[in-house]
């Protein structure tokens, strides 16, 4: 009876695969592409919520810029080399290969074609991996790991997991209710590896001195500049009830997070001198801002974030125009942001996402600590290096066949 009892506790597999997101899946499609078998285990009911949320805005599945500007997203070579490996065509021959098509919007993201759900997508490809033998156990909590096993706990059950090696695809620290909820820092860290706390990345920023009651929110700055002294950003941010959100500012996050002064240009199109002479021109400042065809809301905007003095004189406001200091408190909590930054040291692994100091361990996707912009490149990193895992232990096997 006892005997029985301990093996109903114990799963056998070839490679064990922690977590259902991008990175984990597309590590498995690959290491079942050359007959090799997996097993996936989430705490969560069901797989790939985090990869469904992304679905609910833009769900930009990767870019079509080209490479070398692709790779410049990254700011880790791993990542970068990933990327290279396994690139966005890559990963759409993947997609249509599952019944997927995709198409290039006007700004470059690649999206699945309109009308097709993100549950579709997410649907699709778990169908084809159970249809290839993928087994998905979910409401399994990874606890604990050594070289060879894994101890998950399932309700009030511990369940030992043996597999030759393990994938590691935890995920990030944001959007806690989808499953990533960073819990798993401490196990890894009493395994010896290096850890940093999640920040936020690609998040709004909170602007200090924000009025809310000029009823901003919503309307945006169409065509600025957000720069530091190595960065600059160009597009279109949106007010929001704290402070500013879109793809410029999330460009800077890095930057504020190293405390440097974040700059914002309301009109990169003119020169400095272009818009004082506008502004000398014109009737009062007023005026000269609606001449510049700056709206209503940056206009409010600059009005109360300047002083009288500032306001009235052409060359200080030109100056601001051009190069207004944000004043910035913070970033959006974690829980709230795309993704995050920290997790597991990048130092930690190899050029193929095995862990160094620990046997028989691949770490992927945003449970490490890099960093690119979203618009489909945190996905396609993620992607990448489930694929950079799984072709080293494709590589591995066949050298003890
Ligand atoms: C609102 C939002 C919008 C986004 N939009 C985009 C976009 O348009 N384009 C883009 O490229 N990216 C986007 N992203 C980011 C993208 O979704 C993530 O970068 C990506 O899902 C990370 O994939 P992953 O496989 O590393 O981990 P995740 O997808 O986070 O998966 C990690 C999995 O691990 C499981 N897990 C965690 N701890 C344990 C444990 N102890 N035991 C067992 N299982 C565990 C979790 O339940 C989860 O299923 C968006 C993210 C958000 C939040």
């Amino acid at each position: 009876m006892r005997k029985e009892v301990l093996d109903l506790l114990m799963i056998k597999c070839e490679i064990a695969i922690i977590g259902t997101g991008p990175a984990a899946l597309m590590a498995g499609s690959v290491l079942q592409s050359k007959g090799i078998s997996v097993a996936f285990f989430d705490h969560n009911k069901a797989a790939g919520r985090k990869f469904l949320v992304a679905g609910k805005g833009g769900f930009n599945l990767t870019n079509n810029e080209d490479l070398d500007g692709f790779i410049e997203k990254y700011n880790h070579p791993a990542l970068q080399q990933a990327v290279r490996l396994f690139t966005k065509d890559h990963f759409v021959a993947f997609l249509n290969n599952i019944g997927i098509e995709t198409y290039v919007g006007s700004s470059g993201k690649i999206f699945p074609v309109k009308g097709t759900k993100p549950i579709e997508v997410l649907d699709r490809w778990i169908s084809q991996l159970k249809d290839n033998g993928a087994k998905f156990y979910y409401g399994y909590r990874l606890i604990d790991f050594q070289n060879e096993t894994l101890t998950f706990q399932c309700k009030d059950q511990l369940i030992q997991v043996a597999s030759k090696k393990k994938i590691f695809a935890l995920g990030g620290g944001s959007w806690k209710v989808t499953g990533s909820d960073g819990k798993w820092l401490t196990l890894f860290q009493s395994k010896g590896f290096a850890t940093t706390e999640f920040k936020s990345s690609n998040s709004g920023f909170v602007l200090a001195n924000y009025l809310n009651s000029l009823d901003l929110e919503g309307n945006f700055i169409k065509n600025c500049r957000v720069f530091d002294d190595c960065i600059s950003k160009s597009g279109d941010v949106v007010f929001t009830s704290y402070g500013l959100e879109g793809a410029p500012i999330y460009a800077l996050n890095g930057s504020f997070r190293q405390s440097n002064e974040i700059f914002i240009d309301f009109k990169p199109d003119l020169e400095l001198v272009q818009i004082k002479s506008v502004l000398e021109k014109a009737k009062n400042p007023t005026d000269g801002l609606r001449h510049l065809k700056l709206n209503k809301q940056v206009l409010l905007f600059l009005k109360d974030c300047t002083s009288k003095e500032q306001f009235l004189d052409p060359e200080i406001l030109a100056g601001l125009i051009k190069k207004f200091p944000l004043e910035i408190r913070s970033l959006r909590p974690v829980d709230e942001v795309i993704s995050t930054v920290g997790g597991i040291g990048m130092h930690e692994i190899n050029e193929s996402f095995a862990a160094i100091h620990f046997p028989n361990t691949y770490l992927i996707g945003e449970m490490l600590d890099w960093d690119a912009p979203t618009g489909g490149y945190l996905i396609q990193g993620c992607v990448a290096s489930g694929f950079c895992a799984a072709q080293d232990i494709i590589v591995g096997l066949s050298l003890e066949d």
